[in-house]
């Protein structure tokens, strides 16, 4: 441990909490490279009964996919533990605008959630859509962007699932989401509004399942600017490790100081363990 922030927000040890929040990329894995110390870290977590959600930004996958990813890393979850921006996209839109026409650039998590929801996914050469969701997409090319473009000028809605600018994988951090936004925003002169982390939907679905309160539920994830913020904006303590996104030099300079900073999840596990007496 290097810091305990000084805050309303912020328990006095580890040992307070019972509840956690935890982003995916660059906290479990990189890319299909599981980080050290995965599998003990969730053996910790069920034998001192902390409930967790697993809450991403990535709406990639659907949540099936993350459990069968999570089992081939010897980790046991349910599907009510993971939360996708994918899901809290299609929530937010099933609200706003029910059964309206979307075109998606995004895989099969933000597509089934948006059909699951009631929202018409449009085929790939149906420029009418009401609203173009904008995901990660490892299929993206020309025409998609062209597509999406022709639809944002042409006045649909412009929606994102999160805007995180890079991406970390175990061949070097990448571009993300939000550098193709930057992209149809260039084109289009439209700017999107983003669901994901750091804005409140995904944090507030995810506490309003685990039942916790706030003070006892702490948000851990690799990126100041979405997970950590996210978590000041939501009154909540924060854990950031340092086996993604950000660096220690970051955490250092962070304008919004996460209540702990771990190197990984087994110093984590160490730590927590020894709150725990
Ligand atoms: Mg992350």
């Amino acid at each position: 441990m290097t810091s305990n922030a000084p805050g309303s927000e912020a328990p006095r040890s580890l040992a307070d909490l019972r509840a956690l929040i935890i982003d995916i990329d660059g906290v479990l894995w990189r890319g299909d490279t599981a980080l050290p110390g995965l599998a003990a870290f969730f053996t910790f977590l069920r034998e001192h009964g902390i409930a967790f959600r697993l809450a991403t930004n990535n709406a990639s996958l659907t949540p099936a996919a993350y459990i069968a990813k999570l089992a081939k890393f010897g980790v046991v979850a349910s599907e009510e533990e993971v939360l996708t921006s994918a899901l809290a996209t299609a929530a937010y839109l099933r609200q706003e605008s029910p059964g309206a026409k979307v075109y998606v650039i995004g895989e099969e998590g933000i597509c089934q959630a948006l059909r699951e929801a009631g929202l018409r996914v449009v085929s790939e050469e149906d420029l009418t859509a009401d609203i173009v969701v904008c995901s990660m997409d490892r299929g993206l090319n020309w025409t998609k962007l062209g597509n999406a473009t022709i639809s944002l000028r042409g006045g649909a809605r412009f929606v994102a699932t999160n805007d995180d600018m890079t991406f970390p994988t175990e061949r070097g951090i990448t571009h993300g989401n939000g550098a193709i936004l930057a992209a149809l925003s260039a084109a289009s002169g439209a700017h999107p509004t983003v669901v994901g982390k750091p804005e409140p939907l995904l944090y507030e679905m995810a506490l309003a399942s685990l039942g916790r309160l706030p003070r006892e539920t702490a948000a851990m994830g690799d990126r100041l600017e979405t997970d950590i913020l996210g978590a000041h904006r939501a009154g909540l303590p924060s854990i950031l490790v340092l086996s993604g996104v950000a660096s220690a030099d970051d955490a250092a300079h962070a304008a919004n100081p996460p209540s702990w900073v771990f190197a990984g999840l087994p110093e984590l596990t160490q730590a927590w363990r020894s709150a725990l007496g």
